[in-house]
């Protein structure tokens, strides 16, 4: 249960999050930038380990990535932007400075848009988009000793800024979804949180009420889960009221959020800009882009996903809540209009599709633990339609296509091949059936009792049973019908 801050307390929450941008090589050099599962030090070079006389050359993909990004967030992508070096005195970024922006970032002022679970929609403004390094990993052994590995270093990532407009947890975790979700989907991040691809700081201040000038801000660094950006904010911000409320003051600082003792935790007292001791980069130019280059990135753009939900509610009449669902993932939403078309062949509608995608197929994804992106292969289109197809049509029940679709999605067998080979179609035949229903009724003497004492729903049971003695092929409405003939009879 998240607790929400007293009434009379206003809190302000901003979020940075940092993205890695998903290229071949790294921001400054052309060494490789796919590090994971490499050995330690095996993704390094002269420019990522920082050897001196190694000279930088900015990666033209990630600055065309990251431009990408500014304008899906609805920021300004700016014709002139600097690169500058940012002082870091800890080992996992073996120059002592980090490549970064400072005030003339490549983009600016956009917003995302959260949507609250009461349906309400909120802008959170984005104040920029930078582009800097990522740090190398420090690994602290048993021994007490520290080793660190290079491999990450140089790898190139997005600082995303958010404008103080968040003011309250659930806001913060939506906000941070959001802004996952735009940069997976345009392809430019894994959004792969546990592997540190995204990764979230977020800044939180309280004042009472009244008070017009903003509290101290705690940044609470490195929130790698969703749930946890909710769980730490919610923590912090009644931490920060009890300080208060016993007449103490709340110092600027950087916390870590303890996920086993459930609270934020001290580390440093947060640095302010001018302990940066930011310069321009002195090796490398100020980046320029031409408007011409920045209409090309946007009509790289894909339609994005809030779009693409106004457009599958008012295209294929979908609930809001099947539209958010269908739209999470662009592969999901690629695979959902591939289905429409495919079903569209046998009469099928976009509600039936997207039955068959949220109830069966999510369900699989999620049992199997396959990525969302793997339903395509798992499942063809095709196959779809020809079980809606079959439905339809009265071959097969809707308990046996069901069957049929989990059997398919683990073979990659066609269901049509299936029904002819196995026999399954459906029993829609009286006379087939009706000796079914007198063996059923003489096996089930106290449910027909209670049928006949007045207890209608009691023939659910029994064409349950029908449907058990013929593997599933009865058509349900024929049993029933010859159940209550016999009955009555
Ligand atoms: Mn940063």
């Amino acid at each position: 249960m998240i607790r929400e801050a007293m009434p009379e307390y206003l809190t302000t929450i901003g979020l940075e999050i940092h993205a890695q941008v998903r290229t071949v090589s790294k921001m400054f050099d052309g060494c490789s930038a796919d590090y994971a599962g490499s050995p330690p030090n095996s993704r390094v070079s002269v420019v990522s380990l920082g050897l001196p006389g190694a000279l930088p050359v900015v990666n033209a993909r990630a600055i065309e990535y990251a431009a990408r990004s500014g304008l899906a967030l609805n920021c300004t992508v700016n014709t002139h932007s600097v690169f500058s070096r940012k002082s870091y005195p800890y080992p996992d970024l073996p120059k002592g400075f980090q490549i970064t922006q400072y005030d003339e970032p490549l983009c600016s002022d956009g917003w995302v848009e959260i949507r609250l679970p009461s349906g309400t929609t909120r802008r959170i403004g984005i104040e920029r988009l930078h582009i800097e390094e990522d740090t190398g990993r420090l690994v602290h052994a048993d021994d007490g000793s520290s080793l660190i590995d290079y491999n990450r270093s140089g790898v190139p990532l997005m600082e995303i800024v958010s404008r103080p407009d968040i003011s309250t947890p659930e806001e913060a975790r939506l906000t941070f979804e959001k802004i996952r979700q735009i940069l997976v989907w345009i392809g430019v991040n894994s959004g792969n949180l546990e592997e540190g691809a995204l990764r979230c700081d977020a800044n939180v201040s309280v004042r009472p009420l009244g008070q017009t000038s903003h509290g101290s801000k705690v940044e609470i660094k490195n929130i790698n889960s969703f749930r946890f950006v909710e769980r730490a904010l919610a923590f912090e911000i009644q931490r920060q009221i009890a300080v208060l409320e016993a007449g103490g003051v709340i110092p600027q600082e950087t916390r870590g959020w303890d996920e086993v003792r459930g609270e934020t935790v001290g580390q440093r007292s947060k640095e302010f800009a001018h302990d940066y001791r930011y310069f321009p980069e002195p090796d490398i130019p100020p980046l320029v882009l031409s408007s011409e280059w920045i209409a090309a990135r946007r009509a790289e753009l894909p339609e994005l996903p809030d779009a693409r939900r106004a457009r599958f509610e008012a295209v294929y009449m979908l609930s809001p809540q099947d539209a958010d669902l269908l739209t999470l993932e662009r592969a999901i939403a690629d695979y959902f209009e591939a289905a429409v078309a495919a079903a569209q062949g046998v009469g099928g509608t976009p509600k039936d599709v997207a039955n068959w995608v949220l109830n069966e197929g999510f369900r699989l994804l999620k049992e199997r633990s396959e990525p969302a992106g793997r339903i395509a292969e798992r499942m063809p289109v095709a196959h779809i339609a020809t079980l809606i197809d079959l439905v339809a049509k009265g071959s097969i029940n809707r308990g046996v296509a069901k069957q049929l679709f989990e059997e398919c999605f683990d073979s990659g067998a066609d269901p049509a091949q299936l029904v002819a080979e196995r026999g399954l179609t459906q029993i829609s035949d009286s006379d087939a059936l009706v000796a079914v229903a007198r063996e059923v009724i003489a096996a089930n003497p106290k449910v027909v009792a209670e049928y006949r004492g007045g207890k209608t729903s009691a023939i659910q049971f029994l064409v349950g049973q029908m449907m058990r003695a013929t593997r599933g092929q009865a058509n349900p409405q024929v049993a029933r019908a010859l159940l209550e003939a016999e009955l009555g009879a």
